[in-house]
């Protein structure tokens, strides 16, 4: 079981886009997956086709010791399991606080479903809170998601410097998976430079495939679906596919898994 935090502490950049898509992708080459939501907007979870959730128990009860991973986890129709999430879970932070060994509540959990998953791919909010570390100390790699824009090597590098930061304190195995560019636009030169300083300072960590800006992408969610079940045949789609098989192919040759990328 290899665990994936997706993370940037930046919002809209697309990382529950990416989750919810590389979740369904990973599941259609025949993975086992299972994608946690810890984003207390819950999109992850409408995004996958869960409504009605106020009433299901959720990611924040298994935080808090309330319901094992079993009673929380769904499977979706789509070939993955979520742990869903509400706006309850906003409240995890205050107490978790207060519980015991809370950093690693959720690794705790995942540890006793090892044998059931492929991949675990989580969902982290768009901030460097108590969730988030959660996640990250309970995952193997990091996937960051980031826009090829002005500001992006600047939060990036803030980003690292979290990593690091828990890397030393807390989860001495976590490294960076890769950096993925989102919603990208090739006609921009901007665009141009950033990816090319993103490729000289990351290196291999920096996914060949691309993910460009496709309306079909910003739609599937609004119908419970990820994009591979709405529009097979979109941009969107096909690149997430692309980026399924891009990681399995790295992870079947070792190659990406040297460095951690967080020297
Ligand atoms: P985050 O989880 O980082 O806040 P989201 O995945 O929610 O980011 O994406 C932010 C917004 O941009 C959403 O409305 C989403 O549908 C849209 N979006 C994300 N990726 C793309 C893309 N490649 N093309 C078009 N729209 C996108
Ligand atoms: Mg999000």
């Amino acid at each position: 079981m290899r665990v994936l935090a997706i993370t940037n502490q930046k919002g809209g950049v697309g990382k529950t886009t990416t989750s919810v898509n590389l979740s369904a992708c990973l599941a259609a080459q025949g993975q086992r997956v299972l994608m946690i939501d810890l984003d207390p907007q819950g999109n992850a979870t409408t995004g996958s086709g869960i409504f009605k959730r106020e009433a299901l128990p959720s990611v924040y009860q298994m935080l808090i010791g309330n319901a094992t991973l079993d009673q929380v986890r769904i499977k979706t129709e789509f070939g993955y399991d979520v742990l869903p999430a509400n706006r309850e879970l906003a409240g995890a932070e205050v107490e978790l606080i207060e519980i015991d060994q809370r950093e690693t509540r959720l690794k705790a959990e995942l540890a006793k479903v090892a044998d059931d998953y492929d991949y675990v791919l989580i969902d982290c909010p768009p901030a460097l809170n108590l969730l988030t570390v959660n996640g990250l100390v309970a995952s193997n790699a990091v996937i960051i998601p980031m826009q090829c824009e002005y500001y992006a090597l600047e939060g990036l590098t803030d980003l690292v410097t979290t990593l690091r930061k828990v890397r030393a304190n807390l989860n001495p195995g976590l490294e960076i998976e890769g950096l993925l560019r989102t919603m990208y636009n090739p006609q921009s030169t901007l665009t141009q430079q950033v990816s090319g300083e993103l490729e000289s300072h990351f290196g291999e960590k920096v996914y060949a495939t691309l993910i460009p800006r496709n309306v079909r992408l910003a739609e599937a969610p609004s119908y419970g679906k990820p994009v591979i079940a709405f529009d097979r045949a979109s941009r969107g789609a096909q690149a997430y596919m692309s980026l399924a098989e891009e990681m399995l192919a790295r992870h079947a040759q070792g190659t990406g898994q040297g460095p951690s990328g967080l020297q």
